[in-house]
């Protein structure tokens, strides 16, 4: 047998062990089911990664070198380096001393996290423990200071704002010019939230910001040019939401705070419905849902400054249900799938310009309202009450 067949034996005997079978850079399988698809590995830093993954090691020449295991010829003594390295020794070295609050990107999460994680992995090396500096410089992440693309609350424009992120009294300011000396919003990050936003924004490094103001949810569309600038800002957030939960939901651990620092909605989408008398006419609007409040909001457009109304979503128990709504049941509406979702209040009939997205929404209502009811959930609910009476 050549040393090339054997080389390519071997490695994929490697790749098949479970630390190894997962992107160690998101955790996408690295093998493809279909045979014709090339899998990688980084020989520099003795990696297998994703096809998407392997993009980013491909423009990082000084630290990284990728070969397809398939594809590609492979050397002895890259073999050797492979079998000696592998997933988990990488990880116990770059990983070595990833902050708490610092988000971890998965398989689908947009471009600029996938390739900022990666570069300050290896390429500005910020987790393995021996750069002081940026050890440093994460104690004091809480802290942000700089330049934002935002959106005009009514416009569509974008324009330069300064933004000033805080530790010390847990609050988002911003500013209408560099040396305003009041700011034009001071928010807690109390109820902040903020999540990629590539798609709606317009823009790779496109963020948004959330946060409650007299009760209504409002949305901040930002962006900075640079990637590692708008990663910095997305992980100061979480570590200013961190400290802030710390204190407030003391003595919770870390495994209870982190899936609250920053949250992503179930999901998202055009849907149609009507006001609360089922006469009137049905009007497209844009869902969010948000499993972790347990609330769906809708908007106007995916892009509007604040919620138009807010539902809460409870248990069965308490007399929330969705189901499928057959066509003649929905009247006036220019989509044709409908779903019924009933609270103790009222029946809400949305429709859905595809069946797949009326699967969609229902199967995740049904998640939604599946879920146990938190203490937290009590509150959220009340608030939602005294809001609407
Ligand atoms: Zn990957």
């Amino acid at each position: 047998m050549a040393s090339w067949d054997r080389n390519t034996i071997i490695l994929l005997d490697l790749v098949k062990q479970p630390e190894n079978a997962r992107c160690a850079d998101c955790g996408a399988p690295v093998i493809f089911t279909s045979k014709l698809d090339p899998d990688w590995a980084s020989y520099k830093l003795g990696v297998f990664v994703c096809l998407n993954c392997s993009g980013t090691h491909r423009d990082l020449t000084d630290v990284s070198r990728v070969k397809s295991i398939r594809l590609d010829n492979w050397e002895d003594d890259l073999v050797e380096f492979m079998r000696r390295n592998g997933n988990a020794v990488a990880k116990a070295q770059y990983e070595k001393s990833v902050p708490a609050f610092y988000y971890r990107p998965q398989q689908h999460d947009c471009v600029v996290l996938r390739d900022q994680w990666i570069r300050a992995k290896y390429a500005r090396q910020e987790f393995t423990g021996k750069n002081g500096h940026l050890q440093k410089a994460y104690s004091s992440a809480g802290f942000c200071d700089g330049t934002l693309w935002k959106k005009g609350k009514n416009k569509r424009q974008f324009q330069k704002r300064r933004f000033v992120l805080s530790q010390d009294d847990f609050t988002l300011r911003y500013f209408i010019k560099e040396d305003s000396k009041v700011a034009k919003a001071i928010i807690s990050v109390r109820n902040m939230n903020a999540v990629f936003q590539p798609e709606k924004v317009g823009h790779q490094n496109g963020l948004q910001i959330t946060y409650m103001t007299e009760d209504r949810t409002r949305n901040l569309f930002v962006y900075h040019e640079n990637g590692q600038e708008i990663v910095n800002w997305f992980n100061a957030v979480r570590a200013v939401r961190y400290a802030y939960l710390r204190k407030a939901l003391a003595p919770a651990n870390d495994s209870e705070l982190m899936p609250l620092l920053t949250t992503r909605s179930l999901k998202e989408g055009y849907m149609e419905k009507t006001g609360p008398m089922q006469w009137e006419p049905f009007k497209r609007r844009w869902f969010v849902l948000c499993s972790v409040d347990r609330k769906l909001l809708y908007f106007k457009t995916p892009m509007d400054a604040l919620e138009l109304g807010a539902v809460f979503i409870g248990t069965e128990a308490h007399g929330f249900s969705v189901r499928e709504t057959p066509t003649r049941g929905s009247r006036g509406s220019r989509w044709r799938y409908g779903l019924t979702m009933e609270t103790p209040d009222r029946n809400f009939i949305f429709m859905c310009e595809q069946e797949l997205e009326q699967r969609d929404w229902i199967k995740a209502f049904q998640q939604v309202i599946a879920q146990p009811l938190l203490p937290q959930h009590y509150s959220i609910e009340a608030n939602m009450k005294r809001k609407k009476s």
